[in-house]
């Protein structure tokens, strides 16, 4: 089959012909990939920033953003058959520990994530494991909602610890409105009460975030703190969630933050620093987020087949890759992009 391989950090990937899949466990799953959508976190695969914490051994596939077709299965798998549409969430967890069997299949320490420390899905095939596996309903191009595999829980999971704090009357700001925020707004929309403020750098995406469901549009300059002060009444907002996630969001999160206010932190490369007195003394809560679980998938491609979360995408080939990545990187891809093998 054809494949994106990762050979080493910091250069391109190499797509090429390489051994297709194989069945070695009675639950896994071979799955003809319909789309894989492209996500920050291979730029920083690529460049090395999770080497050390993951250990995979290079070359391998990435992409971990995947929906397609069953296209095999193993001997112990019964509640899927060849040619089912399906959208997979990103792990495969084990089902056995205490996290698995309290549906925190992120936390499950024998989890396998495809893309990061096995094979993922910028390939024409993809092994993973019937666990993982949520039907598609009938007509829904897997292609068309890949990026919920990953962009889209990883919101959703954010929104929902959200969600019972955003009572009417409060504001949440959501910092950045690409491929998560987009969503993010849109889930909010539906989740919670609260007055939505997005920030991004790019008005494009501000004017799409208001048409999603957001209150407010802000420019993320250098005055977007007080700009965010004044539309909370000088208070501040009850709830940040930040997709972002690098130093200076982080610094101007907890500048924006209410007293008693919430700070979900989403992306990641920065370093959240804050005196002990400014927490207690403000009672401010920070929170991590890390993708989501089966169910949270689940819920979420509901809320979609109810027409409620749409996803803004384009569509390239696998040999556009590395292209693809080049813009992603220069912040030149609106919604999500989505390789088609
Ligand atoms: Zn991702
Ligand atoms: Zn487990």
């Amino acid at each position: 089959m054809k494949a994106a391989l990762l050979y080493n950090y910091n250069e391109p990937l190499r797509i090429e012909q390489v051994p297709d899949p194989v069945i070695t466990d009675p639950s896994d799953v071979i799955v003809k990939v319909g789309g894989a959508g492209v996500c920050h976190t291979d730029l920083h695969l690529i460049e090395g920033v999770w080497a050390e914490t993951l250990g995979t051994p290079l070359p391998y596939i990435i992409g971990h953003e995947n929906a397609g077709w069953v296209h095999e299965i193993g001997s112990g798998v019964t509640n899927f058959q060849v040619g089912d549409p399906v959208i997979l969430h990103p792990v495969m967890s084990c089902g056995k520990c205490l996290s698995c069997r309290s549906g925190e299949d992120m936390h499950c320490p024998n989890l396998k994530f495809c893309g990061l420390t096995v094979n993922g899905g910028y390939a024409q095939y993809l092994k993973t494991s019937e666990r993982a596996l949520i039907p598609l309903p009938k007509g829904v191009n897997p292609a068309d909602v890949a990026p919920f595999a990953d962009a889209g829980i990883t919101a959703y999971r954010a929104v929902r610890k959200a969600a019972p704090l955003a009572k009417p009357g409060t504001h949440v700001v959501m910092i950045g409105m690409g491929g998560l925020g987009h969503i993010g707004v849109q889930v909010m929309r539906e989740l919670g009460n609260a007055d939505i403020i997005a920030l991004d750098k790019n008005k494009e995406r501000l004017n799409m975030s208001l048409e999603l469901g957001a209150v407010h549009a802000v420019e993320a300059n250098h005055k977007a703190v007080s700009q965010v002060r004044s539309l909370t009444a000088g208070q501040g907002a009850d709830i940040i969630i930040d997709f972002v996630g690098n130093d200076q969001t982080h610094e101007e999160s907890l500048q924006m933050l209410r007293k008693g206010g919430t700070y979900i932190v989403v992306g990641y490369g920065g370093t959240v620093q804050l005196p002990s007195l400014k927490l207690i003394n403000n009672e401010f809560s920070i929170l991590g987020s890390l993708v989501g679980n089966y169910n949270e998938l689940y819920q979420l491609m509901e809320l979609h087949a109810r027409g409620k979360v749409k996803l803004h995408s384009t569509k390239y080939s696998l040999d556009e890759a590395n292209d693809v990545l080049n813009l992603l990187h220069h912040g030149k891809i609106n919604g999500r992009a989505v390789l088609v093998p």
